[in-house]
């Protein structure tokens, strides 16, 4: 259910329960074993899968399943000041979330003692790259054939103005009283990732939560899209 389309724009000139223009595409480097590309609003995101392949790392390896591992990083260029490269405290904890986030919808049991690596890069950040690098990695995974119970997508709402949105710019994540990003497997609803950062009332949390869930389902459309054109092209070669 949407709650909030009175009619008021936001400065960029969306409803309250608009996300931002998105594009994904599936498959788009040679060398990995799945990939993604997205956009949404200004972000800018390549992901790369590798794997399930033998853990090279023993500490890492689990007899009875394979283990994902994530790395999210921002490249220096992604925003308005420099970022120092390398990991820093912000990008260990997404990595950290995002691998939880994922975790749940692969069924990873088939390969014991394997690892599968992904790796968001953030070249353009503009407000919103954990929920989009979580969506973009979901399509690499299902690019790379990991088996899968359900993509996982993720959105964020917020209040900013003291209006409920979706789908924070950077502008409203920054300046906004609250942020709500949501991870979740559509079919199921399970929710795999809620951070909350900023104060809203019980109400306005269920609007929120309301809201990102909307907003995730509406990713989701894009996803499933950009996974059968990728697919769709490779039948396509195959009965020419
Ligand atoms: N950001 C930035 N410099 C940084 C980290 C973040 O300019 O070192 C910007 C970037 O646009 C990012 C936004 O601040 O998308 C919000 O960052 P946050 O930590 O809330 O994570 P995100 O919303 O990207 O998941």
């Amino acid at each position: 259910m949407i709650f909030i389309t009175n009619g008021k724009i936001r400065d960029d000139g969306r409803k309250f329960d608009e996300i931002r223009p998105l594009k994904i595409e599936a498959g788009v480097l040679e060398r990995a074993d799945g990939s993604a590309y997205l956009e949404v609003g200004g972000n800018k995101i390549l992901v790369a899968v590798y794997g399930p392949r033998e853990s090279y790392i023993r500490r890492l390896l689990r007899p009875n399943t394979g283990v994902i591992r994530c790395r999210y990083n921002m490249a220096p260029f992604s925003v308005g000041d420099r970022k120092r490269p390398g990991p820093d405290r912000r990008s260990t904890e997404i990595s950290k979330i995002t691998a939880e986030a994922l975790r749940p919808s692969l069924m990873l049991e088939g390969f014991p003692r394997s690892m599968v690596d992904v790796f968001i890069e953030i070249i353009e950040a503009e407000g919103g790259t954990r929920c989009a690098g979580i969506t973009a990695a979901s399509v690499a995974l299902a690019d790379a054939g990991v088996p899968m119970k359900d993509l996982v997508v993720a959105c964020a709402a917020g209040k900013f103005n003291d209006e409920i949105v979706l789908d924070l710019s950077e502008k409203e994540d920054k300046e906004g009283q609250a942020d709500l990003p949501v991870a979740m497997m559509p079919r199921s609803e399970e929710i795999t990732l809620l951070q909350s950062d900023g104060d809203l009332t019980s109400d306005e949390f269920e609007k929120a939560l309301d809201l990102a869930m909307e907003g995730c389902k509406q990713v989701n459309k894009v996803q499933v899209e950009a996974l059968k054109s990728k697919y769709s092209k490779n039948i396509g070669e195959l009965d020419s």
